[in-house]
């Protein structure tokens, strides 16, 4: 074991984040047990929104490491999963959903941007920081019903600052890690929307219904 990898253990040792057994972040007989979600749907303002699996115990799990763990090993396993066994739309462009700059510093990372990069990454793609997030709300998690989710997150996003003849005539892939009504991805869409891209997909790791 090199010294390095002898410190990542000692400050991530590797459990199974579901079973608890060493080894592996996830080990193989809970990676037995996820459930790939076939669930692909068409919304107002997304050509596809998908996602490599539903929210069952283990895909909490994983999320629940990588939300207060603050591992991106973490977003990397989830990003190879992703790869592996999605079923990813094919575009020419990765985002993600961002977070507000307090919220990010908060957590220390955001995890569906480590997710989106390494998922370029993997598929060869660029990533672009295409939108933010102008407004700190409360947790959407906190908010059940559907109509005051959407209501509760308009307007939270806008264009970033960049060159935005980089997606023009583009297709667009917005990662996030868990999707639920999925107002979130819809609102980024609408932000993304302003620009002129051929078409905006969706893609979570999990979906929680
Ligand atoms: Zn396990």
């Amino acid at each position: 074991m090199s010294l390095s990898d002898w410190l990542l253990e000692l400050f991530f040792p590797r459990w199974c984040c579901h079973c608890g057994s060493y080894g592996e972040l996830l080990c193989a007989d809970c990676f037995n047990q996820i459930e790939f979600s076939v669930e692909i749907v068409k919304t107002e303002n997304l050509d596809s929104l998908s996602s490599l699996t539903v929210f069952n115990a283990i895909g909490r799990d994983l999320i629940h490491a990588l939300k207060y763990a603050s591992v991106k090993q973490v977003a990397i396993t989830c990003a190879r999963m992703m790869y592996l066994y999605g079923k990813i739309p094919e575009v020419d462009i990765l985002t993600a959903v961002p977070l507000h700059p307090h919220r990010q510093a908060q957590r220390g990372f955001n995890q569906a941007k480590e997710i989106a990069i390494e998922l370029a990454r993997l598929l060869k793609l660029p990533y672009l920081e295409i939108t933010e997030r102008v407004v700190h709300t409360t947790n959407l998690a906190k908010v059940s019903s559907r109509q005051q989710r959407a209501k509760t997150i308009q307007g939270q996003f806008r264009l970033g600052e960049f060159d935005h003849t980089l997606v023009a005539n583009k297709r667009v892939l917005i990662i996030d890690d868990v999707w639920t009504t999925g107002a979130t991805l819809q609102e980024v869409a609408l932000t993304i929307k302003k620009l002129p891209v051929v078409n905006i997909a969706g893609f979570a790791f999990a979906h929680e219904t």
